[in-house]
């Protein structure tokens, strides 16, 4: 898996850039966590304020390098 330098977003290995922010991806990343729904979840919530992004369902990474 490979996940999004700036949104976090993860992604297949195949996905060289972010399909949201078009950043480049990346393998280094430790930690990730899924969405379910975003608009009641908690952690989304902060996640999306600490990164200024809209989380989406999906999955996220906890920290790139
Ligand atoms: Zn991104």
């Amino acid at each position: 898996m490979r996940a999004c330098k700036k949104c976090l977003m993860i992604y297949d290995e195949d996905v060289q850039r972010c399909l949201l922010c078009k950043s480049p991806t990346t393998e280094n990343f430790t930690g990730f966590f899924g969405v379910i729904n975003p608009e009641k979840s908690e952690i989304a919530k902060k996640f999306g304020e600490k990164l200024k992004i809209k989380v989406i369902k999906g999955k996220y990474a906890l920290n790139v390098k």
